[in-house]
């Protein structure tokens, strides 16, 4: 119902939203040229009460955007129980981008910082959330100084009220891309998972209900209100509906970040978008979700890549980092690759994943893999660890021995892939 046919029947096709992702970009467009081509009008009416806040919140909740951290809880519903609790209110936005093999958000900060940073006013506006608080990754040493220059420019010579907004730096964290651990980071302390409830929607950031979302997520609100909600919900494939922006590594001619309908499957997505695999190499598996989303086989590259769309296979796409491997690879380094990162990366507070990830690495090194022991691993992991790192650190141990069993010494699969998978990185 949410889709207008016209839309709905319209292919995705290159547009000016494809060619922001292209890598030869001129550079970021700046505030004056933003504000030159109509940027802030619509936040500007919003604060100014020319325009509706509640017709912005059906908008939202139209347009069927969901979080693209990974987690994909749906944004105008988050919208509208953060606004629902008491004030003062608060956002805080991840851009800590540390999921593997994920860079769509820098990569469109560094084109263009002032959509985000109007959909951060509309959705503030909207919420009511008093203060603002970004979260960078530290790498990011590019991206710190151009949001800290615009910024600037936006304070200098604002269009309308601005909420306090205040620029934080990572340390270099994965597990702070979890919405309750970046919390815990922003008010000063070591990064850990909280335990939930209560949720950071009802109590975050200093104990206050938080708005809490990934940079991308907010990069499409100006559009979504401006076009209105049937145009981003008018793209999509295979039953699907909206823009996904995958970051495409590996073996392919054109890796990079390329903006497409959710639901286009990777045989698509490599042919329409990458310019085939590179010379020399077949598709033989990819990682649709980054570090801990997974690993499919070739013989599974037909199917729709989005939201909910993988789990029955053991995979989820959490942010949409699609790591392609050829037929020179193996899913067992990948899989043992990731397993070391997350053994690196466990914050070390609950002993399942502390012990439970350094133990599989270890254990995953053997020519042949001990099937009984990894599988009793896999399974505390996934049943005792407090958060989305921990739970979903068994997914490449599982998707080797259900797709790739030959690699490792086994003919038989172990066990079944999970069903209901948790994304590292909570509800954004
Ligand atoms: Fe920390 Fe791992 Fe426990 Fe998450 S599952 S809280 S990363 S030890």
């Amino acid at each position: 119902a949410l889709i207008a046919p016209a839309l709905a029947a319209t292919p995705f096709v290159a547009s000016d939203w494809a060619e922001r992702s292209l890598p030869d970009h001129a550079g970021p467009t700046g505030y004056a040229s933003y504000r030159a081509q109509g940027g802030y009008a619509l936040a500007a009416a919003l604060v100014n009460g020319e325009r509706d806040a509640e017709a912005v919140l059906a908008a939202m909740e139209g347009s069927g955007l969901r979080g693209l951290g990974g987690a994909g809880f749906p944004a105008g519903r988050k919208w509208r129980i953060v606004r629902e609790q008491p004030a003062p209110r608060f956002m805080a936005v991840n851009i800590d981008e540390g999921e593997p093999g994920t860079f769509k958000d820098r990569t469109y900060l560094e084109r263009d910082p002032h959509r985000f940073l109007e959909g951060v006013l509309i959705a503030a506006q909207v919420v009511g959330t008093e203060a603002v608080y970004l979260y960078l990754r530290d790498e990011y040493h590019g991206c710190r100084a151009l949001l800290q220059a615009e910024l600037a420019k936006l304070r200098a010579d604002p269009p309308c009220h601005l909420p306090h907004i205040e620029l934080r730096r990572g340390a270099g964290a994965y597990v702070c891309g979890e919405e309750s651990a970046m919390i815990e980071s922003i008010e000063g302390k070591r990064g850990m998972p909280r335990l939930r409830p209560p949720y950071i929607a009802e109590r975050g950031l200093f104990g206050r209900p938080t708005l809490e979302h990934n940079f991308e997520t907010l990069y499409w609100v100006r559009d979504i209100v401006e076009r209105g909600p049937e145009w981003f919900a008018g793209f999509g494939r295979h039953g699907r509906h909206g823009l996904r922006s995958f970051s495409v590594s590996g073996r392919v001619r054109q890796p990079g970040v390329k903006l497409a309908p959710a639901g286009i499957t990777l045989r698509e997505l490599i042919a329409e978008y990458c310019g085939g695999m590179q010379d020399g190499h077949e598709l033989y598996a990819y990682l649709p979700g980054g570090a801990s989303g997974g690993i499919l086989p070739a013989r599974l590259a037909d199917l729709p890549l989005d939201f909910d769309t993988l789990q029955p296979h053991g995979c989820f796409i959490g942010s949409a980092a699609v790591i392609v491997l050829g037929h020179h690879d193996r899913a067992r380094d990948a899989a043992l690759n990731v397993m070391r990162f997350l053994a690196h990366e466990s914050c070390g507070q609950c002993t399942p994943c502390r012990v439970g990830t350094d133990k599989a690495a270890s254990l995953m090194q053997a020519p042949a893999w001990d099937a009984e022991l990894l599988d009793d691993l896999a399974q505390v992991m996934a049943d005792a660890s407090i958060c989305g790192l921990g739970q979903a650190a068994p997914n490449p141990i599982r998707c080797v021995y259900q797709y790739f069993a030959h690699e490792v010494g086994q003919g038989q699969p172990m066990g079944a892939p999970p069903g209901d998978l948790p994304h590292p990185h909570g509800r954004s």
